[in-house]
């Protein structure tokens, strides 16, 4: 296999405290790589602004200017940390690489692994995904959502390495299927584990957010979720079904023990706490079956107005 050329794919929403200086520690990670003779010379970084209202576009046109090896994009608005590696590894795919890696602005991901994420791509795997050691540097909030999330996952039947976020290398024939997959919401733990590419795991370092705040809150993290679980499993609905006769079941026991208690025993109280409780309860699990079938039919009508990931404002090639 030749020397292969690499592009960093870097999603970006307000991160001006930190662009610089990842920049300039993934270039040292580039000279090390080149001196190896593990990447080609014309390796580059390419930076993604997801509608960032602070300084980021003019920091990544100035880095730009300074060295053309550093390239980016700029969305129109915010498109979510999904979106806007999509749209990094569709423009690296287009502008031509042999193998891509996709890390976050703040560098929490151990920047060196990627030399390790090259070897393994020289052994000849498509998809090499890094797998966090630890959760130190998270909240307990982040933690506890992160277990639960993988553990439903892979309960609800899509299979995705816990622990992964979205810090992998893929090869150029794995951006060429991923360009044949049109769903509007792409999840990309999902995606890159489900198709079948030949996948090898390694391990990295996690470190503290260098500088600035985390970009994901309780309502991008469940949607995130959410978009992955209704995107790889179908079991939800399953269960609703399931739901729905266990209740029929239960009802039909208890209508005949009332019954019976009437006829035999005539002893059948009529308790309207009880009633409440019951309505509620039964009310409570109709509205959450009628919400998952709701997820899934808005995923559906996102995915049927076909309307683009994203909108690119400027680019900088
Ligand atoms: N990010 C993005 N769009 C968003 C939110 C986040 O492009 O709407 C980027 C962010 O700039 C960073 C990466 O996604 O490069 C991961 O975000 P962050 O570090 O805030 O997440 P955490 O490490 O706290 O999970
Ligand atoms: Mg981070």
């Amino acid at each position: 296999m030749n020397i292969p050329k690499l592009a960093v794919v870097i999603p970006c929403y307000n991160e001006e405290l930190c662009i610089e200086s990842t920049v300039k520690q993934l270039l040292i990670v580039f000279e090390h790589l080149i001196k190896l003779n593990k990447i080609r010379r014309d390796s580059y970084i390419y930076l993604v602004d997801d509608g960032s209202v602070d300084k980021t576009w003019l920091i990544i046109e100035k880095l730009h200017n300074q060295n053309r090896l550093i390239k980016g994009e700029r969305f129109v608005k915010n498109f979510g940390n999904q979106k806007a590696i999509i749209a990094g590894l569709e423009a690296v795919k287009a502008l031509g690489c042999d193998c891509a890696v996709s890390i976050d602005a703040d560098l929490q991901q151990d920047e060196w692994t990627i030399e390790k994420f090259i070897d393994k791509y020289m052994q000849g795997y498509d998809v090499v995904s890094g797998i966090r050691n630890n959760r130190k540097t998270d909240s307990i909030f982040k933690k506890v959502t992160a277990i639960l999330f993988y553990k439903l996952m892979n309960l609800l039947g899509a299979n995705i390495p816990p622990n992964h976020s979205d810090y992998r290398l893929v090869s150029a024939h794995a951006l060429d299927v991923m360009a044949q997959f049109n769903e509007r919401i792409l999840f990309l733990r999902g995606f890159f584990n489900d198709v079948g590419f030949k996948t090898a795991y390694v391990n990295f370092d996690v470190k503290p957010r260098k500088a600035g705040k985390s970009k994901f809150n309780i309502f991008n993290l469940s949607t995130l979720a959410l978009s992955g679980i209704t995107s790889y499993s179908v079991v939800p609905l399953r269960l609703v079904s399931v739901f729905g006769l266990l209740m029929t079941i239960v009802s039909i026991v208890l209508g005949s023990i009332a019954v019976c208690n009437k006829i035999f025993f005539a002893n059948f109280q009529h308790d309207w706490v009880i009633d409440l409780i019951t309505s509620c309860f039964f009310g409570g699990i109709e509205l959450f079956c009628l919400g998952t079938i709701g997820e899934y039919i808005g995923q559906i009508f996102l995915e049927v107005k076909g309307r683009p990931r994203y909108i690119v404002d400027k680019e900088l090639k």
